[in-house]
């Protein structure tokens, strides 16, 4: 991807608010030095999007800290190659993140601004391994299913029981679970002969999934 004026911003990012903590999976390392995250804010916020924080995007929404992307993304545990299903794909950034570590990337937004905005940025950067959905994401995917892989950056008041269905064996999903006051970001395995498992990650807050599940 080509060079710009931020490269130095996403260096020291990737070394201060990643490395330094616990991110250590060099594909994830990796996409985050490539993935231009300025682009994905509007201009006023671009001086700070290498920041160690979230910010605010379109329809009160928010493009997670950095930190909670890597380390969101770390957990899935992909090897590089797989089919993944992202839910909230808001400004577009964890998708693009993912698209560099996936074969591909079916990302679900509800708003169709936010869907619309991101797709034009993820072309614009050249990305085609991504394919675009507006609608309800605690529904999935189904005619593309299963993943290998399905993350979800909004929080859930339980487990979407069609997202369950829709993970591959041998596969993580990774989703925030709890009310608005207190989340648990959950690790859900799936093993080889389709038996669940659920490992607490770390406490979070996001904002909330909207939807029928
Ligand atoms: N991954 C995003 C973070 C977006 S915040 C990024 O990197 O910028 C969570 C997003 O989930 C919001 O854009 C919100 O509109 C969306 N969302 C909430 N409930 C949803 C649902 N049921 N289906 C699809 N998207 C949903």
């Amino acid at each position: 991807m080509m060079d710009d004026k931020f490269a130095g911003h996403r260096k020291k990012m990737v070394e201060t608010q990643l490395i330094s903590r616990d991110i250590k999976d060099q594909k994830v390392l990796d996409a985050f030095y490539r993935v231009p995250r300025h682009l994905f804010v509007s201009l006023e916020m671009r001086s700070q999007a290498y920041e160690d924080y979230p910010l605010p995007i379109a329809h009160n929404q928010t493009i997670s800290q950095p930190y909670i992307v890597a380390l969101m993304t770390q957990s899935l545990g992909l090897k590089g190659g797989e089919k993944v299903l992202d839910i909230g794909t808001g400004s577009g950034y964890q998708t693009a993140i993912l698209a560099e570590i996936a074969s591909h990337v079916y990302t679900v937004e509800r708003h169709r601004l936010l869907s619309e905005t991101a797709a034009e940025v993820l072309n614009e950067l050249g990305y085609k391994n991504i394919s675009y959905k507006i609608g309800d994401g605690t529904k999935g995917w189904p005619e593309e299913a299963p993943f290998e892989g399905i993350l979800v950056a909004a929080a859930a008041i339980r487990l979407p029981e069609p997202l369950l269905e829709q993970l591959a064996n041998n596969s993580t999903m990774i989703i925030p679970v709890g009310d608005l006051q207190q989340q648990e970001l959950l690790s859900i395995k799936k093993d080889n002969e389709g038996n669940i498992s659920k490992e607490k990650i770390v406490g979070c807050r996001f904002l909330p999934l909207i939807g029928a599940e």
